[in-house]
């Protein structure tokens, strides 16, 4: 997938020799589409024993079961995202624990999703009828006969069976650094 356009300016982009690498750049202004990347972010909650899982009303992937999640925002820190998305999807109010998982997918758009083990805070499942159309804490053994997205079942065995402590957030960190969101071992 190439760029065309200067998402700044507009001017037709032209390709440039970067460091050896050919990339595409604006000749009017300092624009230079170094590539296409996003970045996804879900939640595994947990309570009594079972993971709260969603059913998705919209593609990619409607009618399958996944664990709440969502597209990180351009000025939002991704732990309050996914806190966020968790309330918008299923009316449940979680809060993060820690880093649990990291998922790396290279393609056209290359996309990264971190994945929270989160503590239920309060509420019941409720689906938001938009994005998501049915809302429940689900076992395992439940999890079986349910049509889940094979990467929430990988998510699941995290859930369930992850060793290590995770990265946590770093809420005093040794050095102020403002306006970072940090999350460590
Ligand atoms: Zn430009």
């Amino acid at each position: 997938m190439e760029a065309n356009y200067c998402m700044t300016c507009g001017t037709p982009l032209e390709t440039r020799d970067m460091d050896g690498t050919l990339r595409r750049a604006c000749p009017a202004c300092s624009f230079v589409h170094w590539g296409s990347y996003s970045a996804g972010v879900g939640a595994l909650v947990m309570r009594e024993g079972k993971l709260l899982l969603v059913r998705r009303a919209q593609e990619p992937g409607k009618g399958r079961w996944t664990n709440p999640g969502g597209f990180i925002e351009q000025l939002e820190l991704i732990h309050e995202t996914i806190a966020r998305e968790v309330l918008e999807e299923t009316g449940i109010e979680a809060s993060v624990k820690k880093v649990v998982a990291f998922r790396d997918m290279p393609k056209s758009i290359h996309n990264i999703y971190i994945a929270f083990a989160m503590d239920y805070v309060s509420g019941e499942p409720v689906p938001d009828d938009h994005e998501v159309d049915a809302a429940g804490f689900y076992s395992l053994e439940e999890m079986e006969t349910m049509n889940v997205a094979p990467f929430t079942r990988w998510l699941a065995d995290v859930a369930w069976n992850g060793r290590g402590g995770g990265l946590v957030i770093d809420t005093d960190p040794v050095i102020p650094l403002d306006g970072y969101g940090l999350f460590r071992v």
